[in-house]
């Protein structure tokens, strides 16, 4: 295979879709070339060389080096220099390049090529001693870091105690004479050091520089950063080897970077930076301030130094129109490098650049105005996720934190609150007026009331998907979890952070679940805007997309929030929250304690107008669009005190006696209720408890419908069916009841009853059971626990041991399981589809609002997601780049 790539000259042998070849900075260098624009010649030492590299135990074959000296050949014709020539000399930079981005991660030498000889010939040439001193120690310098593996620091302290020594402020005030000696003492301190010499010969610095680029693929920073941002070992990096062009021939050159347009507000301007008389790595390392490409940006900053656009205009315009068009190639909003040796101008890099979200969709709507781009490639250029960004107020950026701790950041958004212990003192505080933050240990079932009420959750232990997290997520409530360094002392009320700060109830806390960091006090926020390019762009992907997307949503303030997200309905309405609410738990305890069913009756009597008018207001909202109701789904106990403190206070309320309630507690115990009584089982045990349900759900459908003139669209949705013959069972009781309702009231609701696939048999006999369901909805939380076997509540226990001995990439909790569970509801799909081809179906739970596990639903043919509020956007984006 061909080892080295030739560009420059307005030609190159490779473009920008070789990308994986040549990396991206050789990539779009060649690109660049060929498009014409001023790009200093060189070549390109492929990827594949990398491996080989490293295969030859970190040497260079010979292969490789007769290539690069027969590229060399090609640069010195292109320049008229030569390489280690005694003339008018060559001096190359040596530049790593990978397929991704991996900035500053990897390795580059510049001003390869100097000796005691050519820098005397760079000088003559340049008629510019100073400059050639100035390039020598640079070169030692980086050389002497990057190939030698000597710190740059060192160095730095040589360069300032001379500079202190001959009274010198600035880099640029010492003289020839002074930097020829700097070196000296450069080549000193590297034989002092390493006890070997700076080499002279140039060749031996180009292998040698090559080697170190390629091993700097190796380097401890650059594998923390690959393993953060999921990039492959396998890929390696590309080697540059390119001609040098100076910024730092006196005050008409210059170095800097640029953005197209703005990459934090996304405002169509070019936006940079540049430093005169300079070399690239002095715009990044802080030595001097750089100043603003443009007058624009130089005005926004205030600043006095110049602008580029002043002092260089004509540079300053072939620039610009070197952006726009490299815009209008590209499509998109590009990342450049550049530098202008006496006046005349070089193109040094180009890349797509990252981009805030909100830039990102500026950018996009602004571009798809300009015709530069279609809607769908607009929709697509946004990632899904980063929209939770947008949903929730943030802090300002610009404002001092006061950090105490930090967990991790399981629902996005920030916001302030007073500090409260429990669920009850959260519902009391916010019925005063109060905004509270909720802070547990970990929470259960027993806290949503409070979690409701709360502004934001803080737990100390817990995962991504423990219970806190879920539920947060699932009400767009900020949340951190697991934040081990922080103590919470329940007993006297108190949260310990970072440095000993104590804080007690009452205090002000601000949670940021978008950064996981907890701070003291109250902080600016900035508000989320929903209008105008968000508006567009969820437009745009409206109408690209196949899937309707719907909420799971259980009350009402759920379910208004996401239709103003855009949600098209409720996919899973879980009525059992309805029964942790306020006096209502007391009534649905009795139920539970009943001893036979006129005792079980009596209570649902009393549960049945709570459930209605709950329904009924459900309804309401989401009138003219479907809502699937779940019937009760989990073991009952659930619903009962646990601790003997709790045992004491609900007996005494209930009037029995301790002793009794335990009892009846430990008779409905249950070894693993996960996968005991409940789901549709609880309704075939209890049918009266499915009848009330039913008898609510048609009772407030009537209403609803009698009030708003339109109806929903009702689904009932069965849980945890294995068998058809459950189903058969639980659908005899729902249809009784409707046939009830409806001579009662005689107004006829329609609806559909259906049943969750979440049980590996439900999936596996899907034809059998969509002989009587009307409609599918997979249940992905419970296929996937039944599926593995595995509980998702323990999960956190052994899933991070497994990712990081790889033996599972993702947690299947998080992104569907595509080979297993995935497979199950592929089967199920097909097989129902062959009972009734128009069985509607649609997917549930916490990957409803999964990118990744979006476009499986896309491609398994799916009618709709469901996902919680907040994550409404992000699904609707994300079903849309599924179709497209
Ligand atoms: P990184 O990937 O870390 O940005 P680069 O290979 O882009 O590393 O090099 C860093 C800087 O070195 C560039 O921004 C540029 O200023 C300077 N540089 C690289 N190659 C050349 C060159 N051929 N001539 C002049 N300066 C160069
Ligand atoms: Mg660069
Ligand atoms: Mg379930």
């Amino acid at each position: 295979a061909k080892r080295v790539y030739w560009f420059g000259g307005g030609k190159a042998e490779g473009g920008a879709v070789d990308i994986a070849l040549l990396g991206g900075k050789g990539a779009h260098l060649a690109e660049m070339a060929s498009l014409g624009l001023p790009v200093p010649p060189g070549l390109t030492i492929t990827c594949d060389c990398c491996h080989e590299f490293f295969r030859n135990g970190k040497k260079i074959c010979d292969d490789l080096k007769a290539d690069v000296l027969a590229g060399l050949k090609a640069v010195e014709k292109e320049t008229g220099r030569i390489f280690g020539g005694s003339e008018r000399p060559l001096l190359l930079s040596v530049r790593s390049g990978s397929r991704a981005s991996m900035p500053g991660m990897l390795d580059t030498v510049l001003n390869l090529g100097l000796n005691d000889e050519t820098v005397q010939a760079l000088g003559h040439d340049a008629g510019d001693a100073r400059f050639a001193w100035d390039s020598y120690r640079r070169f030692i310098q980086m050389y002497a870091d990057v190939v030698m593996g000597l710190d740059n620091e060192i160095f730095e302290e040589v360069l300032e105690d001379e500079k202190g020594r001959l009274g010198r402020q600035h880099d640029t005030d010492l003289s020839a004479v002074e930097w020829q000696h700097i070196v000296t003492l450069y080549k000193r301190l590297i034989e002092d050091e390493l006890d070997e010499s700076f080499p002279q010969d140039p060749h031996v610095q180009l292998w040698k520089a090559i080697a170190a680029v390629f091993s700097s693929w190796h380097n401890a920073r650059a594998v923390t950063y690959r393993t953060l941002h999921r990039i492959p070992e396998t890929w390696g990096t590309a080697v540059n080897v390119q001609a040098m062009v100076f910024g730092n021939l006196g005050s008409t050159s210059a170095t800097g970077v640029a953005f197209t347009r703005n990459p934090s507000t996304g405002e169509k301007a070019l936006y940079g930076e540049f430093l005169a008389n300079a070399q690239g790595e002095d715009v990044v390392a802080g030595i001097r301030t750089p100043q603003s490409i443009t007058e624009e940006g130089r005005l926004a900053s205030g600043s006095e130094k110049p602008s580029m656009e002043k002092l260089m205009p004509e540079a300053f315009q072939e620039f610009r129109g070197i952006c726009d068009r490299l815009e209008q190639h590209y499509q998109d909003l590009q990342d450049v490098e550049f530098t202008v040796e006496r006046g005349k101008l070089w193109m040094l890099q180009t890349r797509t650049g990252k981009r805030t979200t909100k830039a990102a969709m500026r950018v996009a709507v602004e571009m798809v105005e300009e015709g530069l781009i279609s809607e769908e490639q607009a929709v697509c250029r946004i990632d899904p996720p980063s929209l939770d960004q947008l949903l929730h107020p943030t802090i300002d950026p610009r404002v001092p934190r006061h950090q105490i701790g930090s967990g991790l950041p399981a629902s996005p958004g920030a916001a302030t609150g007073e500090i409260v212990f429990t669920a009850e003192q959260a519902v009391a505080a916010e019925a005063e007026g109060k905004r509270v933050v909720l802070v547990r240990i970990e929470t259960s079932p027993e806290d949503i009331h409070g979690m409701h009420a709360a502004e934001a959750i803080l737990t100390t232990r817990g995962g991504m998907t423990s219970h806190a997290a879920v539920v947060a997520r699932g009400m767009g409530i900020p949340c951190v979890v697991g934040a081990g360094s922080m103590r919470v002392d329940l007993r006297n009320e108190t949260l310990t952070g970072a440095g000993g700060v104590t804080l007690r109830k009452g205090d002000i806390v601000t949670v940021d679940g978008s950064s996981g960091q907890i701070l003291k006090g109250r902080v600016a926020m900035q508000q989320p805007e929903l209008s105008g390019d968000f508006g567009k762009l969820m437009a745009w992907a409206d109408r690209a997309r196949r899937m309707q997307v719907r909420t799971n949503a259980d009350t009402p303030q759920d379910a208004r929030s996401a239709r103003s997200f855009g949600a098209e309905g409720i996919g899973l309405c879980r009525t059992e929250h309805m029964f942790f609410e306020g006096d209502r738990i007391h009534a649905m305890r009795e139920m539970i304690l009943a001893e036979d069913e006129a005792a079980r009756r009596a209570a649902l009597a009393k549960l049945l107008p709570l459930q209605r008018s709950d329904f009924t207001e459900l309804f309401t909202i989401m009138h003219g669009l479907p809502v699937t109701i779940r019937l009760l789904d989990p073991p009952l106990h659930e619903f009962l005190p646990k601790t003997e403190a709790e045992i004491d206070d609900v007996a005494r309320a209930m009037g029995m006696s301790p002793d009794f309630l335990a009892r009846r507690i430990d008779a409905i115990h249950e070894f693993n209720p996960m996968l005991g009584h409940r789901g549709c089982r609880l309704a075939i045990s209890y049918p009266e408890i499915a009848e009330m349900q039913a008898r609510a759900i048609f009772e407030a459908a009537t209403e609803a419908a009698k009030a708003t003139g339109e109806p929903v669209e009702l689904e009932i949705l069965v849980p945890l069916v294995s068998l058809r013959a459950e189903l058969d069972y639980v659908k005899g009781v729902i249809d009784a009841v409707a046939r009830d309702v409806w001579k009662e009231t005689g107004m006829e609701i329609g609806y559909l009853a259906g049943t969750m696939i979440e049980l590996p048999r439900a999936a596996i006999r899907a034809h059998v059971i969509a002989e009587t369901a009307e409609f599918f909805s997979f249940g992905t939380n419970d296929l996937t626990q039944t599926t593995f076997g595995m509980s998702r509540d323990d999960a956190a226990t052994f899933i991070p041991t497994y990712q990081r001995k790889g033996i599972i990439e993702h947690d299947p909790f998080v992104s569907l399981d595509f080979d297993g569970v995935g497979e199950l509801i592929q089967i199920a799909a097909e097989r129902g589809r062959k009972t009734k081809p128009d069985l509607k179906m649609g997917i549930c739970g916490e990957h409803g609002g999964d990118p990744a596990s979006i476009h499986f639903c896309e491609n398994a043919d799916l009618d709709y997601v469901s996902c919680s509020p907040f994550r409404v956007p992000v699904a609707r984006l994300a079903a849309a780049q599924a179709a497209i």
